[in-house]
């Protein structure tokens, strides 16, 4: 395992990751009332630099979030970046990394709340693979959980109590012996995985869930959706997919920060098209992986580079 990290943005400023210490009685701790973030910065070899990919949209969604649950930050997603760049710069990082940033409430105390409430700001970043083992091919089942609703807790919303939902679906899933779950709504259609978004390729068609379908709003999934469009030449439509249409799909894959684009070869046990790694999903995944490492000129502006050029 790679090191790191060395040091946390905690409490205002950087400081050894040993120091960046939480009370037992953190609200946030207590009750699940913080927000979080989960970005990548990928090493490119040829410029020597490391990319940040997409950073002020995962920290405008964070500070989404925090609005979710009545947090005043003194914080833009600008001031966030700087921080980030500060960060990396001092970890010197020359290889892929994950940084997690987190926005909580910090008052200590007893009281289920989310008013009257301090909220803070931290964020470390550390060297990281891949998520899924099997990104060309995962085994997936149907989570018997059902997707927390909008009306219960917003799933747009990357509120930390709220993955106590995806950590139950991934569990029993991975206890199961499959690498993750697809995840219906209350209504029985699919909203996504445990902590990435869904498509499928049917008939020409890429098909995702609407962002109404109880999903977090991802940037992968948008990203993919440009790529989709614009390079691939696949039309995307939002709309409900139905559990017996995905058994029917030629190619299925789900996309996220941490899983990438990670293709689907079953679903509980039935092969997804041809069961092997599909023309759409392999396609996607090389533009993917050229794009975020800043490979692409045209998307060339998602990507932040870290040390002066
Ligand atoms: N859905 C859920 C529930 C997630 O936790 C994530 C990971 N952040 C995603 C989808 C993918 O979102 P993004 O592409 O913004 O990382």
């Amino acid at each position: 395992m790679p090191e790191g990290p060395k040091y946390a943005y905690f409490q205002g400023k950087i400081v050894p990751i040993e120091e960046a210490k939480i009370s037992v009685m953190t609200h946030a701790l207590n009750y699940g009332t913080g927000a979080f973030g989960g970005i990548r910065a990928y090493w490119n070899d040829e410029d020597e630099q490391l990319y940040i990919f997409r950073p002020l949209d995962h920290f405008q969604r964070l500070l989404n979030s925090g609005r979710l649950l009545l947090m005043d930050l003194p914080y833009t997603p600008e001031s966030m970046l700087e921080i980030l760049l500060e960060l990396l710069r001092k970890e010197n990082y020359r290889t892929n990394v994950y940084i997690r940033p987190l926005i909580y409430k910090s008052s200590t105390g007893i009281g289920v709340r989310l008013h009257d409430l301090d909220a803070d700001f931290t964020m470390f970043a550390l060297p990281f693979g891949s998520y899924i083992p099997n990104e060309e091919g995962s085994k997936v089942t149907f989570s018997s959980w059902r997707r927390i609703d909008d009306n219960t807790i917003p799933a747009r919303g990357k509120i930390t109590g709220a993955y106590a939902n995806s950590a139950l679906i991934k569990t029993d899933a991975a206890l199961a012996g499959f690498d993750e779950a697809l995840v219906l709504n209350e209504d029985g259609h699919i909203a996504e995985g445990s902590a990435e978004n869904f498509f499928i390729i049917r008939n020409g068609q890429a098909i995702t869930p609407p962002i109404y379908s109880n999903i977090l709003e991802g940037i992968t999934r948008r990203t993919v959706i440009q790529l989709l469009c614009d390079e691939i030449g696949i039309p995307v439509v939002e709309r409900q997919i139905d559990r017996t249409e995905v058994f029917l799909a030629d190619e299925a894959f789900f996309c996220g920060t941490g899983v990438q684009i990670v293709a689907i070869a079953e679903v509980d046990h039935r092969p997804v098209g041809t069961g092997k790694l599909g023309p759409v999903v392999s396609r996607l995944r090389q533009l993917y992986f050229d794009t975020v490492r800043g490979k692409i000129p045209r998307y060339k502006e998602w990507c932040v580079p870290v040390y002066p050029a």
